[in-house]
């Protein structure tokens, strides 16, 4: 299976190529120059598998250059043996007949960045020794909002021949996420502070990777940059493996059976899970409808909606933090594929989005998106409100990026009626946001940093995980913080100087 650009270049390279690269030259996304198909005997097959070995599965579909032995190798390592609290890795939680949570935060760091950047080390590592002819080492800079920081910073901490830089915005996360982060155990791991803003943070990212001499200097050095963000190629394969594997679970346990149509609802912010969803129904998963859920950064369900794509729009800080984006940058591989692949469209769209901060789609394209996509959005206060009544009537704990997809699912049923059997993708454990979650229970509390774990969980009777306990006791190693305009000089010093 070759991969080639989403704008136009039709250079077909290697999935170890698409992996290494991460973007194409032409500034475009890698996508699969055609999709395989899973059978409906060989989703029976895979119903009575361990997770690790449906997801080494269908890695390998997208990913034929690896071998059976490697996938199942590299999926074991990262499913079995990292400290997954859950056995079944992505279980799903019935709250009614009709109803199920998918719980993907049973990873090191509580969110479901995990589920890919557990398994993402392995396969670069790995590409690296197909296409690195100069056998240099790597460095991994990551600009985050708080729950890819720490992701990344498990996933690669302690590989040999990698090095990581996590760059945050100093007052831009959770206290949580925080200590998450300057806690960070391993030998080959930097986290730094940065003043400003989440974009502040990524613009200085995104200038340390476009600066030709400092390419040089690093090449120097024996390093080549590379990143870890979800435009990777490398994680967002092994994202489809839970869409599949929460299908199986479903026929396993007699929810349904083989062949019969489910939705998915997923909290949506740069477009990656929701786009996984879409590549599982691509290759056959049976799929009726994919609702696509936004906080009050609305932009997504606005296009779904009209086909008109507009960034030209207030900003919003809100209590679901990875999802306050305005620029989902996965959408263009979606665009790509109902634009019958042609790259010049999806170029021309992207440079108008560049330009004046709005592309349309035509009326096809528009009816393709609405035929597979429904969306909706949900508010700060119906945020709230949808916690505490899921608790309240459920006893169910969710945290805020959840509670927003919960909220979209209750309005799609009401207003379409469609009573098909819903899956709502759970992105991260309530206690890491323990400030918003204990809000929208009403508890007040003088209580502040990791201790509020333990308030939620008097609270509520749920216990916590057990590396966010952890917290607690961790000792900082990271401190201080530093200017955008410093960004480039840490990352070299980080390097040996
Ligand atoms: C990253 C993240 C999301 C958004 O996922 P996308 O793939 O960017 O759409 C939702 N919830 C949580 C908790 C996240 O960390």
């Amino acid at each position: 299976m070759l991969y080639q650009s989403t704008r136009g270049d039709n250079t077909k390279i290697k999935a170890s190529e698409a992996i290494t690269r991460g973007l194409s030259k032409d500034g475009g996304l890698y996508v699969p120059e055609s999709f395989p198909s899973v059978s409906l005997e060989k989703l029976s097959e895979l119903v009575t598998k361990p997770y690790s070995e449906r997801s080494a599965y269908i890695m390998g579909l997208f990913l034929d250059e690896f071998s059976e032995t490697q996938l199942n190798g590299f999926t074991s390592a990262a499913y079995n043996e990292t400290g997954f609290t859950s056995s079944d890795i992505a279980p799903l939680y019935e709250i009614n007949k009709n109803t199920h949570f998918l719980e993907l935060w049973h990873g090191p760091t509580s969110a479901f960045k995990d589920m890919a950047l557990q398994v993402m080390p392995h396969l670069l590592v790995s590409s690296l020794q197909r296409t690195n002819a100069k056998n240099q080492n790597v460095c991994v800079l990551v600009a985050t909002s708080g729950d890819t920081g720490k992701a990344a910073l498990e996933g690669f901490c302690d590989i040999s021949g990698i090095k990581i830089m996590v760059f945050y915005p100093k007052d831009g996360v959770s206290e949580v996420q925080k200590l998450q982060m300057t806690s960070q155990r391993g030998d080959n791991v930097g986290v730094t502070a940065v003043e400003g803003n989440f974009d502040d943070t990524q613009t200085g990212v995104k200038e340390i990777f476009s600066d030709k001499e400092l390419a040089k200097k690093l090449d120097d050095k024996g390093f080549f940059l590379s990143s870890a963000n979800s435009i990777n190629w490398g994680r967002l394969v092994p994202q489809i493996a839970y869409y599949v594997s929460a299908y199986c679970d479903l026929v396993k346990s007699g929810k349904i059976k083989i062949g019969e149509k489910i939705n998915f609802c997923v909290p949506t912010g740069n477009f990656g899970n929701i786009l996984a969803a879409y590549y599982a129904l691509k290759i056959g998963l049976p799929i009726n409808k994919l609702i696509c859920a936004s906080n009050r950064n609305d932009v997504l369900t606005q296009f779904i909606t009209t086909g008109a794509y507009d960034k030209n729009r207030a900003f919003y800080t809100t209590m679901s933090p990875s999802m306050d984006i305005l620029v989902s940058s996965n959408l263009e591989r979606l665009l790509y594929e109902l634009s019958d692949k042609d790259g010049a469209v999806v170029s021309s769209y992207m440079s108008s989005l560049a330009g004046s901060g709005r592309y349309d789609v035509p009326a096809p394209v528009l009816r393709g998106l609405q035929n597979m996509f429904a969306s909706g959005y949900c508010s700060e206060e119906d945020t709230k409100k949808t916690i505490a009544d899921t608790w309240e009537n459920d006893k169910y704990l969710i945290d805020t990026h959840t509670a927003v997809a919960c909220k979209v699912m209750q309005d799609y049923r009401k207003n379409t009626g469609d009573d098909t059997l819903s899956v709502i993708v759970s992105t991260a454990s309530p206690f890491k946001f323990c400030e918003s979650v204990l809000d929208a229970l009403g508890v007040k509390t003088d209580v502040s940093g990791a201790k509020l774990i333990d308030v939620l969980s008097e609270h509520t009777g749920v216990s916590a995980p057990a590396r966010l306990l952890g917290l607690k006791t961790a000792k900082p190693r990271f401190s201080g913080f530093i200017k955008q305009d410093e960004m480039k000089s840490a990352a070299l010093e980080f390097l040996g100087g």
